[in-house]
């Protein structure tokens, strides 16, 4: 989720977890149309994470595989139902299984609206913070209380997972913490495709939930840098808000510049630059054409990194 989402959901934690999930079970519309991506690979679009009446939550992806369907990411609380419906419209098969890129409330939002029988697989870190005994309603642990616990992920890893094979196979790849402290890339290699979860913000500052579910703000980029330089052939990135997918290099670029950022910023605090002044000096390098550097979020990143680097 990106930083405005979590300004919203801020002001309604007083309302508790469960409160907020009705509400949104409530409003939300139905999911948006299913997208062929590939022969077997769809991708159901969440929408505009700032336009509320119309938002779902996260992308999902849709892999469809001899034995069943595989989906990644469940979208907001209400979204399950439709999603079923959307992926009904391409296959007759079930779902098997269901990835979370993480935790946060708009990736694993209906995973307990689906049928039990699936199995969820997720990173080790985004388990456990799925299972915490509480936290703030982004993290979304309230959806996982009581009889609820059987939709937690079962199949977790710490490194690298790979499922199923041949033109099924799906490799998920962990490289440390970033977004949260258990961010997944689920990799097709088949159709040489891949989801990165909000790891990948297209051409947006991150946000990282260094508050609420382990993010880093100065492994952001490690972990970034540990996808480009491992993954291999993937062409067609999906982000977990990207409106369309795009290409591998597109997100090469975007590792290329939040390296610059965090470059920039441990540079300036190491000469004792204070925080404020680098957030107001900070301006997006001109290479990297089109992106947006909003200053809440400039200020966000910067301040964690350096809290972080006292460390
Ligand atoms: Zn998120």
């Amino acid at each position: 989720m990106r930083r405005t989402v979590l300004a919203v959901v801020l002001i309604v934690v007083g309302a508790g977890c469960l409160a907020v999930a009705a509400q949104q079970k409530q409003s939300l519309p139905p999911v948006r149309d299913i997208q062929k991506l590939r022969d077997n690979l769809y991708m159901i679009s969440g929408g505009d994470t700032n336009d509320r009446t119309t938002w779902t939550g996260g992308n999902s992806l849709v892999f469809v595989t001899a034995n069943g369907v595989v989906l990644v990411d469940t979208m907001l609380p209400g979204a399950g139902q439709s999603l079923l419906a959307k992926i009904r419209s391409v296959t007759d098969k079930p779902i098997t299984t269901v990835i979370n890129t993480h935790t946060h409330f708009d990736h694993s939002g209906s995973n307990n609206e689906l049928p039990a029988t699936i199995e969820f697989v997720a990173h080790e870190g985004t388990r456990a913070n799925m299972a915490r005994a509480t936290c703030e309603p982004v993290t979304n642990c309230g959806a996982f209380k009581g009889d609820n616990a059987k939709y937690l992920p079962k199949k977790t890893y710490k490194d690298r997972l790979t499922l199923f094979s041949g033109k099924d196979q799906i490799d998920l790849y962990h490289f440390g913490r970033g977004h949260t402290n258990g961010d997944s890339f689920v990799v097709f290699p088949a159709v040489r495709a891949m989801h990165a979860g909000d790891m990948f913000p297209r051409s947006q500052m991150p946000f990282v939930d260094v508050a609420n579910s382990g993010g880093s703000a100065v492994e952001f980029n490690a972990t970034l840098q540990g996808a480009v330089s491992t993954i291999k052939n993937v062409d067609m990135v999906v982000g977990g808000h990207t409106p369309t997918p795009v290409t591998w290099n597109d997100f090469k670029t975007y590792t290329d510049f939040y390296r610059s950022f965090l470059t920039s910023a441990q540079d300036a605090r190491r000469k004792g630059t204070p925080v404020d002044v680098f957030v107001k000096g900070y301006t997006v390098p001109s290479q990297f054409t089109g992106f947006v550097a909003a200053p809440a979020s400039v200020k966000a990143n910067a301040e964690a990194i350096w809290n972080e680097t006292k460390k």
